[in-house]
């Protein structure tokens, strides 16, 4: 009998199967290679809330575990995808400026909001008051991370297909898929858990995003920048810049709308000449209440869940993965607020 099947290698699925493969477990993924969010995901692990000046629920606890756990998978995969980071913050308000001051002087975000301003780094990069810096930050190339870890478990731990529900037999002791059997399943789907049938009661909501690539060998930049958007260096002159949260959607495919919106965000900020190399969307997966989502499923003992990625899933799915892990193998009691018992 096989330990885990995870359905869906997103963040969720990939780092659950890290806490597996730690911990000598084995396991089967079934994706469908239809690339979910992960995939177009700026990368950053950030535990500030900008907008409100404040922290998310265990900000420092997942931060920390996070840090630890991605150096770690860069080992594993033999790959850099790990990198730290700092956040230009524009100012384009006295108002923003002025509630800076007062954050960065208290606990906690004295932990990561610098006293220091600074006027002008880069002639291309537009600022009326200013920029603040948001420090000990990190960002992952979550392309590259699930590239690298997919080359790195193979064949063996994976299937590229789409799983069939029709397929799945679920008894007390074990579960059976296409003749196999397994201890346990773990749901990762993303955005995609609104057509699980065991968790299609969950209030998911989803929020699309888009963003674009550009390449601009002249702006030179090798720190994230965030206005009304981030753009992100990601290496040979391109720079990810988004995103929007649409609340309202009928498909997952980029629009014409978005790609104006981003662009005229974009030259709001810089201001030297540059290519859109891609345009992408993909589906956020959200709850309202902003936490995300671990656990078992509230009648069948042995089916799980891993989901609500939507808000932070880079800076929480590495400890989360441990917190599910925990609560299956050593009944660890993971805590209400992203427990999915919250919603029985
Ligand atoms: C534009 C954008 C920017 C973001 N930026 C950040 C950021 O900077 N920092 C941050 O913390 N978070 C960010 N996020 C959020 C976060 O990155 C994602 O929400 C998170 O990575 C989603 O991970 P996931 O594994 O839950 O889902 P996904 O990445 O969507 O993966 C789910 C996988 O399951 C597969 N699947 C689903 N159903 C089935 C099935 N029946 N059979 C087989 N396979 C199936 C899907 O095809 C997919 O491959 C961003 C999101 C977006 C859209």
């Amino acid at each position: 009998m096989i330990h885990s099947l995870i359905v869906g290698f997103g963040i969720a699925g990939l780092t659950y199967a890290e806490q597996l493969l730690r911990n000598k477990k084995d396991f089967l993924i079934y994706d469908d290679n239809r690339l979910g969010a992960s995939h177009i995901s700026s990368g950053i692990y950030n535990p500030t809330i900008l907008k409100r000046y404040s922290i998310i629920w265990k900000g420092h606890e997942f931060l920390k575990y996070s840090k630890t756990f991605y150096r770690r998978l860069e080992r594993r995969i033999n790959s850099r995808v790990n990198y730290s980071n700092q956040i230009n913050r524009i100012f384009s308000k006295e108002s923003e400026f002025n509630q800076w001051i007062s954050a960065s002087d208290k606990y906690p975000l004295n932990n990561y909001l610098s006293p220091k301003f600074f006027s002008k780094s880069n002639k291309f990069i537009s600022t009326k008051k200013g920029f603040g810096k948001v420090k000990n930050l990190g960002r992952i190339d979550t392309k590259k991370i699930i590239e690298g870890f997919k080359k790195k478990i193979g064949k063996k731990f994976l299937r590229i297909t789409k799983f069939n529900f029709d397929k799945l037999k679920i008894e007390k002791d074990k579960i059976t898929y296409n003749d196999t059997l397994f201890k346990n399943i773990i749901f990762c789907e993303g955005f995609k858990v609104i057509e699980n049938p065991y968790f299609n009661y969950l209030p998911i909501k989803g929020s699309k995003g888009e963003i674009i690539i550009i390449k601009s060998p002249l702006l030179n930049e090798n720190q994230i920048f965030k206005g009304s958007i981030f753009i992100v260096p990601i290496g040979d002159n391109n720079y990810w810049v988004g995103s929007n949260y649409i609340n309202s959607f009928y498909n997952n495919k980029p629009s014409k709308k978005s790609k104006e919106w981003l662009v005229s965000n974009l030259n709001k900020i810089i201001s030297c000449p540059y290519e859109i190399i891609d345009h992408k969307s993909n589906i956020r997966s959200s709850v309202y209440d902003r936490k995300q989502i671990i656990g078992q499923h509230n009648e069948f003992k042995n089916v799980y869940i891993f989901n609500g990625l939507g808000s932070r899933g880079i800076l929480t799915a590495p400890l989360l993965s441990h917190w599910l892990y925990q609560s299956i193998e050593n009944n660890f009691t993971i805590p209400n607020e992203v427990n999915v018992a919250r919603f029985d």
